[in-house]
Parts: structure tokens; C-alpha cells; sequence
């Protein structure tokens, strides 16, 4: 299976934080083969194991959840109100197609549906619709009609476009935060399959970032890793409008070590390090500006005793939207970044 591939079926599997199931069973069924030991904990976190000769563990992380929405109400004529599940943007929300999972695991769609101009005042045109006033028309023309669709309060939902290929090498789809991250850590673990290796290797892929870094945290506890690298897809922002200063990355310009975000400034010695494997491997990178967003790393350095952690990222542009993009070369350049790392990265900080 190519990588874009990969990349293609993690993004269009459901996995809104808290219901993360479909895409934690694709990526089972996807690293099963190339790890010699899987399993899950009674959060969702899903660790891929990879055993070494030398009893230390570098710990591999990226997060299956996306950011999506839940139902909190069905009125009388059928319209779900929802509230979100992480962070958006209320002015991308309207007018898209959704998905919505019952409890019983079948799909439901319906559209996040608004006022035509010809009856919107031309004072509210301007103005962006809050979410609370916001809903979602499945079809159904009751509360009984949707209550027999299945859905009930407390159900996810997200906006879904299929994942797309555009032109040059470049991609679009939803939840490529982290989904990118995850086509990372399994392409990794297919490319180390055949070797044997110094640490151990734990690919941990966590429920929950989008909720404020959840899975990370309970994954590293038990995990006690001896390093760990956060594998994102962080925000790409070379597009008009947004100043050079202010692109938290550039898309084509390859993996984005990050030096410090809101939840972790990181070590030099491991930025160092890190800069050290990509430039004798000749990996072109780039740095991630201080300081936007969190990621696990947050989580995962504050846990035990603390964890010397670091962060690279795949540029994404539009992240937190159901059209985000990236290129595949930087996607690609990413993966063979995370692969030098295990067989360098001990040399290069210990
Ligand atoms: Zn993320």
C-alpha cells in the first residue's frame, strides 16, 4: 500500500476525539504486521511495539482523534443542535456536508444547513453565525423520524469531504491533525519492519489531543519513555494575507522541528540533535515559529518524573477545516526524518 494511500483511508475514517474506533481498527489492521506486539488501554490509546537489544524506549507519538462536533439536541421538527468537540473556526462551519455516527455504528449524513441571503437582513450578512444558533438537517421531519434514524443526544459528527488529490503532489481531505502524523508512524514502522533495532520502539497512537492533549498523557505514563518525538501535521500558513513572520510553517520546505509551542519549550540538546539527523541523512527542514498551538509533547514531558520530548510536524494548510492540504514530498521527507531518528537519534543525545 503507497503512502498516499495510507494517508488517504486514515483521513476519511471517523474518528471525532472521545470516538476515535474506526480509524484505531485501521490502523491495527495497517501496523499489525510490522510490530511484534499491539495493544490498547481502557482509554482507546493504541501502542505499536517494536523491541530493541539495548532496554531504552523511544516513543513515537501522534494523535487519531480529529476535531468534530456532538449532538445536544433534536428540536420537534428533526434539527440537530450540536455543540463543537475541540477547536473551530464558527465562520467555516456553515453550509457543509456532515456525517453523523450512531450509537449502533451506522452513518448518517446531513448538511449544516442556513438562511438564504433573500431573507438574511443585510446587517446579519456580516456578521458570523454562533454555533449555538446553528444546525444540522439530516432529512428527518421529527424528533421521532431522527429518533428512528438512530440518533440520539450525544452523538458525533463531523464535516466530511473524501480525500482528494490535487495537482503536483499535493492532497486535501479532513483530519490531516494528525492523521498525517499517523501515515508517518506507520509508514515508519513498515520501513524499520526488516531491521533490527537498538531502543525500542513505541508507536503510540492516542485518543483525545483535539480535548486538550488527554491520550498523550496517560500513554507516556505507562510507556516510560526514555525520549519521545510528537509526530503532527501542523499549521501551514504561506497563503496571501498572512506575513512571513506570522507562518507558523511553509508548505514544500519539508518536516517542521518545532523549538517551542504553548505547551513545551523544547531541549536544545534535542534540537541540536534532531537538526544533526536531518542534515547527515540530507533531510531538508524547516522550524515551526514560536509559539503556536499545543501538542502532546505538552502532555508526554510533565508525565513521571518528566520525558525529554520534542516535536516534528508535516505542514498542513487549513487544519481544523475539512479541506486541509499538504504535499507529499514534505509528507514523504517527514517519514524518512522519523526513520533516521531511531537509529540516530540515541547516538546523537545520550
Ligand atoms: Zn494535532
Amino acid at each position: 500500500m503507497q503512502t498516499v494511500e495510507v494517508l488517504r483511508e486514515l483521513s476519511d475514517g471517523f474518528g471525532v476525539a472521545g470516538f476515535e474506533d474506526e480509524v484505531r481498527e485501521a490502523i491495527v489492521r495497517l501496523v499489525s504486521p510490522l510490530v511484534d506486539e499491539v495493544r490498547t488501554d481502557a482509554l482507546g490509546n493504541l501502542f505499536a511495539i517494536r523491541r530493541g537489544s539495548d532496554g531504552r524506549t523511544l516513543m513515537l507519538d501522534a494523535h487519531m482523534d480529529e476535531v468534530g462536533f456532538i449532538v445536544k439536541w433534536i428540536d420537534e421538527n428533526g434539527y440537530l443542535r450540536f455543540v463543537p468537540i475541540g477547536g473551530w473556526d464558527e465562520r467555516i462551519v456553515p453550509g457543509h456536508r456532515v456525517v453523523l455516527l450512531t450509537r449502533d455504528g451506522t452513518k448518517q449524513l446531513g448538511v449544516i444547513g442556513t438562511a438564504p441571503p433573500h431573507i438574511v437582513p443585510p446587517e446579519d450578512r456580516k456578521q458570523p453565525i454562533p454555533m449555538e444558533k446553528m444546525f444540522v438537517d439530516v432529512g428527518a421531519t421529527s424528533k421521532d423520524e431522527a429518533a428512528g434514524m438512530g440518533i440520539r443526544i450525544g452523538d458525533p459528527l463531523t464535516i466530511h469531504y473524501p480525500f482528494t488529490e490535487l495537482h503536483g503532489g499535493t492532497v486535501t481531505g479532513k483530519a490531516f491533525d494528525d492523521r498525517a502524523g499517523c501515515t508517518v508512524l506507520i509508514e515508519t514502522a513498515r520501513r524499520l519492519a526488516e531491521h533490527s533495532l537498538g531502543m525500542n520502539v513505541a508507536f503510540s497512537f492516542v485518543f483525545g489531543e483535539e480535548l486538550g492533549l488527554r491520550g498523550a498523557r496517560t500513554a507516556a505514563y505507562q510507556l516510560e519513555p526514555d525520549l519521545a518525538i510528537a509526530i503532527e501535521g501542523t499549521i501551514g500558513a504561506d497563503m496571501p494575507g498572512v506575513s512571513p513572520e506570522s507562518q507558523p510553517v511553509r508548505l514544500g520546505l519539508g518536516p517542521a522541528i518545532s523549538v517551542a509551542d504553548r505547551s513545551i519549550v523544547v531541549s536544545r540538546k534535542l534540537i541540536a540533535a534532531l537538526e544533526k539527523v536531518a542534515e547527515d541523512a540530507s533531510i531538508p527542514y524547516q522550524y515551526k515559529l514560536p509559539t503556536y498551538g499545543g501538542t502532546d509533547a505538552g502532555a508526554i514531558h510533565l508525565t513521571r518524573g518528566g520525558i525529554l520530548a520534542g516535536v516534528i510536524s508535516v505542514p498542513c494548510r487549513y487544519i481544523h477545516s475539512p479541506i486541509s492540504t499538504l504535499r507529499l514530498d514534505d509528507l514523504e521527507h517527514t517519514i524518512r526524518l522519523t526513520t533516521a531518528l531511531v537509529d540516530a537519534l540515541p547516538g546523537a543525545i545520550f
